[in-house]
């Protein structure tokens, strides 16, 4: 069995550590923050947990619509003019990603190899971890103003039937038994009966880390800053300044930050924040059958331990920009617009709000697999969307590699080298 040690513990090193425990290696876990806290996407996402994010952002046409939505005042995205320049590579590889509809279907494929079977792998997990509470298999809703409106997104419907995502429809009537708050202007929704969700995330985390560690991972305080390669062998991982922990295998879980690492091992990654959002709002009295995504808001709306948490928009700035709080506003004005009877308050600024980056590959699936010709450099980042979802999917295929077993998971899709020359 190897020495591992895995950079980040965020949702993706959490599960990457229980995989790898029982596999039976000596696995560190370094990480600079808490477990599930703030700095780190797995706190503050949406918390679905869904078997129908099988369609990735890059579509055929979209191109089209981007001027449009870019000029829309309260649309889901919006790219910083200053950061365009550094960005446009990405973009184009991120346009050329969903030009075909072939490509596209590959695309949806892959992805519901890692979320097909998310929610039964997170109820598993929770379970262990002692906060089976946390994890809520009730369904998710997609909510529209008209069924014209679900038709306009027949493409995505099309990718979620190809990959056996079941849903039914619900009329208006249904709706409101549903959400009995719910604005009346949304008379069609769509329910998919397998989704699930996560009513705390950052505490899910934590406790999974925790799990690990009672399993005996070593917790490794810090951030790393290089790998030690010598003579083409990883032997250690290097931490702040100084403590160099021996390695025979290192997983970069590292989010948003994973990429500088990869770099190091020799692999240009094209991974971008979409910078993303989310407001809690206090709604005791709300009765939600399940969590809701409107379809003009884009934005995941879900009953969580801290309140309701609103979460969505995709900002393309630098990842260092300071947070721009309007875009908690186009939230909170959906939220309003959403639940018009809740009397939600008028201004973001007095309720909690985060900004997180999505790490983002122009692809949109992660990155599975070694980066380094020795085999020990194994990345496991780039999960964008959906990476709370696919976080146990991905650990096992991980898991599968550093073993050297023929994995389940076929992992071609998330290779490394489909970058080459990036
Ligand atoms: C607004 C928003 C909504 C979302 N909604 C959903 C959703 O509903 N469902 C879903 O499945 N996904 C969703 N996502 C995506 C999901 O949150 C991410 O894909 C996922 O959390 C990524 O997990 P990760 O472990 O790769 O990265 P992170 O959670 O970011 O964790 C990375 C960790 O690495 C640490 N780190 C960084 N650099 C170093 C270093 N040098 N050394 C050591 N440690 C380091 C960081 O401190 C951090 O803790 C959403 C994301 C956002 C922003």
């Amino acid at each position: 069995m190897s020495q591992v040690v895995i950079i980040g513990a965020g949702v993706v090193g959490a599960c990457c550590a229980l995989t790898l425990l029982s596999d039976g290696h000596d696995v560190t876990l370094v990480e600079p923050g808490e477990p599930g806290g703030a700095q780190s996407a797995s706190f503050g996402n949406g918390a679905w947990l869904s078997t129908a994010s099988v369609v990735p952002m890059s579509l055929p046409g979209l191109w089209r619509n981007i001027p449009r939505t870019l000029l829309e005042r309260d649309g889901p995205l919006v790219i910083r003019a200053s950061a365009l320049p550094r960005l446009a590579p990405w973009l184009l590889r991120f346009l050329a990603a969903g030009w075909r509809i072939e490509a596209v279907e590959r695309t949806a494929r892959a992805l519901a190899a890692l979320l097909g079977d998310a929610p039964a792998r997170h109820q598993a997990l929770a379970q262990a971890a002692g906060v089976a509470h946390l994890v809520v298999r009730s369904g998710l809703t997609y909510a529209y103003p008209s069924r014209a409106h679900f038709e306009a997104e027949a493409i995505a419907w099309r990718l979620r039937q190809a990959q056996r995502v079941i849903w039914r429809e619900l009329d208006a009537d249904d709706l409101r038994s549903h959400t009995p708050a719910l604005a009346p202007s949304y008379t069609f929704g769509i329910e998919v009966p397998a989704g699930a969700h996560c009513r705390n995330p950052g505490a899910y985390v934590a406790a999974l880390v925790s799990l690990a560690r009672s399993r005996g991972a070593r917790w490794v305080s810090g951030s790393v800053t290089g790998l030690v390669i010598e003579q083409g062998r990883l032997r250690a991982v290097r931490v702040g300044a100084g403590e160099a922990v021996p390695a025979e295998f290192a997983v970069i879980s590292a989010g948003i930050d994973a990429a500088s690492l990869a770099r190091q091992a020799g692999c240009a990654i094209p991974l971008e924040s979409e910078r993303g959002y989310h407001i809690v709002l206090p709604a005791e009295g709300l009765s939600m059958r399940t969590p809701l995504m409107p379809s003009d808001g884009k934005m995941a709306v879900t009953q969580t331990e801290q309140g309701l948490r609103i979460s969505g928009q995709v900002e393309l700035a630098s990842r260092s920009a300071a947070p721009d709080w309007r875009r908690a506003e186009v939230l909170l004005r959906h939220a309003r617009r959403l639940f018009p009877a809740l009397g939600f308050p008028q201004s973001s600024d007095a309720i909690p709000r985060w900004l997180g980056h999505r790490p983002s590959t122009p692809d949109g699936l992660p990155v599975l697999g070694a980066c380094h010709p020795s085999g020990q450099v194994v990345c496991a980042f780039g999960h964008g969307h959906v990476g709370l979802a696919a976080a146990p999917a991905s650990a096992e295929l991980i898991g599968d590699l550093i073993a050297g077993r023929t994995p389940r998971i076929d992992p071609q899709p998330y290779r490394v080298s489909r970058f080459a020359g990036a």
